[in-house]
């Protein structure tokens, strides 16, 4: 960041934006003048979501291991459901493949299905085509691990396989 001369404020979270002075309000009242604002809203589950009376403490309530929610026959993937793992794509792919696996052990009345492992992927951009990786892995043992591979280039490939397999997998590209 000090090399980019990017500044970094830790544990301050925008309260407002005054978009006719082109200023963020941070909540200790320091203002932030700004010619462009990226931000991401609040995370929280749609309106839908909570007027379908699945939300328990603003996300849905599973079995961790096989996304089943309270209601019998529903499941819940993604960031609403409320597994104990991250909230991110790569989590939700896991927990979307085992609910699949369960409907097709269902559907088929054959095999065992294949529980949520609470694993996933994330790549971490360095700049200069330098790319770090975490593995995380939250079930398999007694207690969550994870794995930090130090940025390098070699790992720019990983991260490009990562992304062409899943589109090639499910857009066919
Ligand atoms: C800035 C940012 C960066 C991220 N980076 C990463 C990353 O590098 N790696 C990673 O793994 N994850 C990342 N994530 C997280 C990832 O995007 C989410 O975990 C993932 O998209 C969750 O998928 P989802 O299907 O649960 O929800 P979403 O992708 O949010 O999909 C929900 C969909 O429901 C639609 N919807 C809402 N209400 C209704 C309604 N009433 N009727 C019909 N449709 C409705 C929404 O429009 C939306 O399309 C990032 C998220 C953000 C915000």
């Amino acid at each position: 960041f000090v090399e980019r001369n990017i500044g970094f404020i830790p544990g301050r979270r925008v309260a407002s934006i005054d978009n006719a002075r082109k200023v963020a309000i941070l909540d200790d009242g320091v203002e932030m003048q700004f010619d462009l604002f990226l931000g991401v809203p609040r995370h929280r589950v749609p309106d839908v979501v909570i007027a379908s009376g699945m939300a328990e403490n603003g996300w849905i309530t599973v079995n961790p291991r096989t996304l089943e929610t309270n209601y019998a026959g529903v499941y819940a993937v993604g960031d609403g459901a409320n597994t104990g793992t991250p909230k991110a794509g790569v989590f939700a792919e896991g927990a979307a493949r085992a609910v699949a696996s369960d409907l097709i052990v269902k559907l088929t009345n054959s095999g065992t299905a294949k529980q949520y492992d609470g694993f996933g992927t994330c790549y971490i951009e360095f700049g200069g085509g330098r790319i770090g990786k975490v593995e995380v892995d939250f079930f398999s043992g007694p207690k969550p691990t994870g794995t930090y591979h130090e940025a390098s280039l070699a790992l720019r490939a990983d991260k490009e396989h990562f992304g062409s397999s899943r589109r090639a997998r499910w857009f066919g590209m």
